[in-house]
């Protein structure tokens, strides 16, 4: 039996809280470091992607598919090539049902859901970062609840987006939506619209406002119009907007996006004030690109 010095002990005791103190701290400071160090990395990495020029294959797939493209000032169509670099960078995509994944497809994506960055302040989509294509619309299973009853039925869809999770698409309403910019229907500007939307921590027709003093007027102008467009639908006399946007105020939102980019002149002769509310929350101006 080893009799030890109960005095050696007592004095070694401050000795080791100081030791576990030091690895607690250098534990600490080390996560720190790690987490600001990517941070950093992923920022540089970023800026660097933004300021690339895009490949001139791209910029061709930009042209002959994504109509909006030709129309905007060359200033934003430059914006618009660093945006699609680091949603290239970013993204994963995933094809299903025999989609064979080719830049055409990466690039038109990225660049309609990129037109929803523009001059947004470092505005990104964050929070997820699969993409899947189906070739065509496909059937999702839709759950529905009454009371304690849950049903679930098959839906035919051309995409959706899940809450912090990811975006799908059908390749053959992206290429259509795209091609055509005037009828007010483009499945990724819906659909990244409601990327943007959750960013607020709900899908709920409020996205993140650049300033705190434009909740009062965003939340009455969207529902005066959630409601107006409601009314229009029952009278059979809708035009900017598709009824869609009846379902609730997150689908409002995702179809007012797509009119905004594509039936800009439209939405502000006949709707000038919820156009003046996307168009401080987007910070551009389509109108102006016609
Ligand atoms: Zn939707």
């Amino acid at each position: 039996m080893v009799l030890k010095d109960p005095t050696l002990a007592f004095a070694n005791a401050p000795v080791n809280n100081v030791m576990r103190l030091i690895i607690l701290f250098s534990l600490i400071f080390s996560v720190v470091l790690l987490f600001y160090l990517r941070k950093y990395v992923r920022r540089a990495r970023r800026e660097k992607l933004f300021k690339m020029p895009l490949d001139v294959t791209r910029i061709a797939i930009l042209q002959k598919y994504v109509t909006i493209y030709s129309k905007l000032p060359i200033t934003l169509r430059e914006e618009l090539h660093g945006h699609i670099n680091i949603f290239l960078d970013e993204k994963r995509f995933i094809g299903n049902l025999g989609v064979e994944l080719t830049d055409e497809i990466r690039v038109v994506v990225a660049g309609n859901a990129c037109l929803l960055l523009l001059q947004g302040n470092k505005r990104r989509f964050t929070g997820f970062s699969s993409i899947l294509i189906y070739p065509n619309v496909y059937i999702a299973h839709e759950v529905q609840h009454n009371g304690l009853i849950t049903t679930e039925q098959p839906s035919l869809r051309a995409g959706e987006s899940w809450v912090r999770g990811p975006v799908v698409l059908s390749w053959a309403d992206i290429r259509s939506g795209s091609v055509n910019a005037e009828d007010g229907h483009n499945v990724v500007i819906h659909e990244f619209a409601h990327k943007l939307d959750e960013q607020s921590g709900h899908m709920n027709g409020l996205p993140v406002l650049s300033n705190e003093s434009h909740y009062k007027e965003w939340n009455k102008v969207l529902s005066e119009e959630y409601d107006a467009l409601h009314k229009r639908a029952k009278r059979g006399k809708n035009k900017v907007l598709d009824e869609y946007g009846t379902v609730s105020p997150s689908e409002f939102f995702a179809v007012a996006s797509e009119s905004f980019f594509e039936k800009p002149v439209q939405m502000e002769k006949r709707l000038p004030e919820l156009y003046k509310q996307l168009q401080a929350f987007y910070n551009i101006d389509p109108v102006s690109w016609h």
